[in-house]
């Protein structure tokens, strides 16, 4: 590979996390921003990505349209980093389809459906898919498998969840991801032993099942909890993220990452080199 920076594209440039990931790749000396796509409409077309991020003017002006920016030479790319909703990250995939693109992918709160056509797309170019960017995340769900293992079916498992109150989805891409690496380590499946709500007359306590519950509230950025609750003792296993910049540093690390891989999906444990250490269990 040159040493040239690598170029980065972000896909919900105007959003919350899109101007933190304008500002992680500025910060990079190995990663620059050369195109920028948010909505039609958006008071940000047009602009000059700068006035997203605070940073130093680039130059690279904020467009309504990832076909536009295809078609221009002068606004090339060679990954991008798509934070926006689950129908626009797959209407970009499908867009990218055959054009030799790399794709990050951060959005959240895709139905089975949706989760299909985008491991699909997957065997075309390659892609990063990751509930949460954050390194402390991708930590935590190599501890969680482990004392799932450990602990096995005498520990009721409970997952809790908050976050800021504009959140759309629930329960959170993270939460749901922690609720597959204790299942999988169980040998359950999660959508036969999810409980997501809980109301009236309930009944006891299903030992197998694994339970969700989810706060949203002013402008938490995001907090998991698990617990491992047994008789006479109880664990929890927490991450707190106190600064979006954290997800952002860990996508663009990411994207720098893979420009050097081949078609297929890819996770953080692959991008942080412990792919297989999680595999070895
Ligand atoms: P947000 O609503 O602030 O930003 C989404 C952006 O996408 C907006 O600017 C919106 O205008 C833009 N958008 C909508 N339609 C578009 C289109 N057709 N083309 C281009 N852009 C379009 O939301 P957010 O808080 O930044 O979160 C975005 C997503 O990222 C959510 O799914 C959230 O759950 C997820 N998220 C993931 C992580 C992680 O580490 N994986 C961390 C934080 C948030």
């Amino acid at each position: 590979m040159s040493d040239s920076p690598v170029k980065i594209a972000i896909n919900g440039a105007a959003g919350r996390m899109g101007r933190q990931l304008l500002a992680a790749v500025a910060e990079r000396p190995d990663t620059i921003v050369s195109a920028a796509v948010d909505a039609p409409g958006q008071p940000s077309i047009g602009v000059d990505t700068s006035v997203l991020s605070g940073g130093e003017a680039t130059g690279v002006v904020v467009s309504d349209s990832l076909q536009d920016i295809l078609s221009s030479a002068a606004s090339d790319f060679d990954t991008i980093i798509d934070f926006s909703a689950p129908k626009v990250t797959l209407a970009l995939l499908d867009t990218l389809k055959g054009s030799g693109k790399r794709v990050v992918i951060g959005t959240t709160g895709f139905n089975p459906a949706e989760l299909d056509s985008l491991y699909n797309a997957a065997e075309q170019m390659p892609v990063v898919f990751a509930a949460n960017y954050s390194i402390g995340v991708t930590v935590a769900l190599s501890l969680l498998r482990q004392a799932a293992m450990a602990l096995g079916d005498d520990y009721d498992v409970e997952i809790s969840e908050a976050h800021h109150h504009h959140k759309v989805d629930a329960p959170s891409g993270t939460a749901l991801a922690m609720g597959h690496a204790v299942a999988d380590a169980l040998n359950r499946d999660l959508d036969q032993c999810a409980v997501y709500a809980r109301e009236g007359i309930t009944g006891a306590r299903d030992p197998k099942s694994i339970g969700f519950a989810t706060v949203r509230a002013g402008d938490i950025i995001g907090e998991h909890t698990v617990l491992y609750a047994g008789n006479g003792e109880r664990l929890e296993i927490t991450h707190k993220a106190t600064d979006r910049m954290t997800f952002a540093r860990g996508a663009v690390r990411a994207a720098h990452w893979l420009s050097t891989q081949a078609d297929g999906l890819y996770d953080m444990t692959h991008v942080l080199g412990i792919a297989n250490l999680e595999s070895a269990k």
